[in-house]
């Protein structure tokens, strides 16, 4: 059982349950999106963000606040761009 600390709409709430739900690492609402900024060879920043905290650069590619640019870097290694 994973107990996690999770904001929803301003407050604090804990969500309890058999898996690790994702939360927004930045203000700590439900997540489900992972930053696509590259930090190295195929390899991804993955933090954990919300909608309200991810930055859409494209269909798809969403960067966490830490990592807003550069999209060119992204759209090279996305193939179906
Ligand atoms: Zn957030
Ligand atoms: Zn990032």
């Amino acid at each position: 059982m994973h107990c996690t600390r999770v904001n929803v709409g301003g407050v604090g709430a804990i969500v309890c349950g058999p898996r690790k739900i994702p939360v927004c690492a930045f203000c700590h609402s439900l997540g489900g999106l992972l930053c696509d900024f590259l930090i190295g060879k195929k390899k991804t920043c993955d933090k954990p963000i919300c909608r309200g905290c991810a930055i859409n650069i494209a269909p798809n590619v969403d960067l966490c606040p830490d990592h807003p640019l550069p999209a060119t870097q992204l759209v090279l290694e996305l193939p179906s761009l």
